[in-house]
C-alpha cells in the first residue's frame, strides 16, 4: 500500500458539514460527486497533501445511514492508494483479511475501490483505492 489517500467521514447533513469544513480548513471542498451504488453523496476537500472525504447517505439502506444510526457522526473508513488494486485484494486476501468486494468497483474521485470488513482491521474499515 501507499500512502493514506484520504479519511472519509460519515456526516448527516453534507451542506452543513461543507460549511463547517471550509472554515475548519480554510478551502472550499473541490469536488461533490454521489455515488448512486452506495448511496452516498460526497465532497472532498484537500488540507495541504491530503483529503477529507464528506459523506451522507441519499437513502436509510445506504451504508453510511447505518454506521450513524450505530455510532454517530465521525470517522468512517482509512482509504489508502493502491498501485495495483486487483492485486493488493489478493495479497489481503492470502493474509486472511475479509474483502468485502471481491472486484473493484468504480468509487467517488474516479477510483476503483474495495473495501476490508473492519471486524479483522481494529474496528476501521479499510478502503483501497487505485487511480483510474
Ligand atoms: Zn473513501
Amino acid at each position: 500500500m501507499e500512502k493514506i489517500e484520504h479519511i472519509g467521514i460519515a456526516v448527516k447533513d453534507l451542506a452543513a458539514s461543507n460549511l463547517l469544513f471550509e472554515k475548519l480548513l480554510g478551502v472550499p471542498s473541490y469536488k461533490q460527486e454521489e455515488v448512486a451504488s452506495e448511496g452516498v453523496k460526497t465532497s472532498f476537500f484537500q488540507s495541504g497533501p491530503n483529503k477529507i472525504e464528506l459523506l451522507e447517505a441519499t437513502n436509510p439502506d445506504s451504508p453510511i445511514a447505518k454506521f450513524i444510526e450505530k455510532k454517530g457522526e465521525g470517522i468512517h473508513h482509512i482509504a489508502f492508494d493502491v498501485k495495483n488494486i486487483v492485486e493488493e485484494i489478493a495479497r489481503l486476501k492470502a493474509e486472511g483479511f475479509t474483502v468485502l468486494n471481491e472486484t473493484p468497483k468504480q468509487g467517488a474521485d474516479n477510483k476503483l475501490v474495495a473495501f476490508l470488513h473492519p471486524k479483522g482491521t481494529n474496528g476501521v474499515l479499510i478502503e483501497l483505492c487505485q487511480e483510474m
